[in-house]
């Protein structure tokens, strides 16, 4: 049996071809692709702009540089995420401070983030921003996140990088409706992929003017937008410290073909999810929720298995059984590069409970019916040897 990843790239002929061509243009990068592949977007989720970049890591950090992120500012975020959710304020000379999840859905938990919010109103040290995390594919509650948002001044960053695709209330995620600006990765085990890559969404035109900027180095070359009056030929401005963070043209084509199939692999990494809900119920372990009211674009498929080391067991197992299994994640403060002496692991309860016991099965578009039958066999078997052992 040959190792089935937790998630992976699917690329057709015309994904090829559609690069291929780009190989054959005068501009293999910063030409008419990039735009292109930002309308696309914006047509797709709803919102005003789309700000195509190098990478989601990328497209967050300039969504904290365009919301203003400084030193001396306090940024929020859910621990179960990716390094980047923290990393991006850290990169902006603020300070990150983490609210637990919720238990059930895994995304930060809206009564903690209250509760931290009274508290943190008291010491006047309130998050400049809360970067909300859509974790395994599923919509954070927006619609309390922002009321939270209205009352305690804060902004609203979305982290959808899991989340292209999925659906919060009848709107698509990345439309903005609660947030001043939502992010995506396309890298290739996220819905879609340009290999690298990621976006940067907003409504609002002063946040996308500023990304666009600090994504070529803040160098404007249009006479209407000059700081300083200067007629000479040839004179453009460098109007902010920025960076190289432009997405290829190569990259961006390939978003625009794939884009066009996200219809299709959202229907298919759903059907996988429903085989796993069909084969593992029954079974000592906790399957996601499923939520009838807001599609879930089913990034990662995680279970919980409960019990003294039972985890680590049957991730060994599994593991030696050829099936990709993760783990998404482990809590960010628990990393060396994020320690400090007073974080005690007890004010996360619920992401340390998570922590012990999650496990993220395979979806990717390459499973084969066989594949994704062998999988549920196998946690049945491994965990049946659990209970006996
Ligand atoms: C993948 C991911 C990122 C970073 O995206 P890259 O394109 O790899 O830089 C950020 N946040 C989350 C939650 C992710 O899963």
């Amino acid at each position: 049996m040959s190792f089935i990843p937790y998630g992976r790239q699917l690329i057709d002929e015309d994904d090829i071809q559609a690069v291929v061509d780009v190989l054959r243009e005068p501009l293999i990068t910063q030409g008419p692709q990039i735009e292109m592949f930002e309308q696309s977007l914006c047509q797709y989720t709803g919102a005003r702009f789309a700000i195509a970049l190098s990478s989601g890591t990328a497209a967050l950090h300039l969504a904290c540089r365009a919301l203003g992120v400084k030193p001396g500012d306090v940024v929020w975020t859910s621990p179960i995420s990716f390094a980047a959710s923290a990393a991006c304020a850290i990169y902006c000379g603020a300070e990150i401070e983490f609210v637990d999840i919720d238990s059930d859905t895994h995304n930060i938990s809206v009564e903690a983030l209250s509760y931290r919010l009274q508290e943190a109103e008291k010491h006047g040290r309130t998050p400049k921003v809360v970067i909300v995390v859509h974790f395994a594919g599923r919509a954070c509650d927006m619609k309390e996140v922002r009321s939270l948002s209205i009352r305690y001044g804060f902004k609203i960053i979305e982290d959808a990088c899991h989340a292209l695709g999925a659906v919060y209330m009848g709107e698509t995620i990345g439309g903005c409706q609660y947030s001043e600006a939502t992010v995506f990765s396309f890298h290739p085990v996220k819905c879609i992929t340009t290999g690298e890559g990621g976006a940067v969404m907003t409504n609002n035109a002063e946040i996308a003017a500023q990304c666009k900027s600090l994504r070529h180095h803040g160098i404007e070359y249009t006479p209407e937008n000059f700081m300083t009056k200067n007629d000479r030929e040839g004179y453009h401005e460098i109007q902010a410290v920025g960076y190289n963070y432009r997405l290829c043209g190569l990259n961006a084509a390939l978003g625009v073909s794939q884009l066009k199939k996200l219809g299709a692999f959202i229907q298919a990494r759903r059907a996988i999810a429903e085989e796993y809900f069909r084969g593992l119920s029954k079974l000592p372990l906790k399957l996601p929720l499923f939520d009838r009211v807001n599609e879930n674009a089913w990034h990662l498929f995680v279970i919980e298995v409960f019990g003294d080391g039972v985890r680590d067991r049957v991730f060994a197992s599994l593991r030696a059984l050829g099936i990709g299994v993760a783990v998404h994640y482990i809590p960010i403060y628990r990393h060396p590069a994020y320690q400090r002496p007073e974080v005690a692991y007890k004010k996360f309860p619920n992401a340390e409970k998570y922590y012990q016991s999650c496990l993220t099965l395979p979806i990717n578009l390459a499973m084969t019916e066989s594949d994704i039958d062998y999988v549920t066999s196998a946690v049945k078997l491994v965990l049946s040897q659990q209970s006996t052992s």
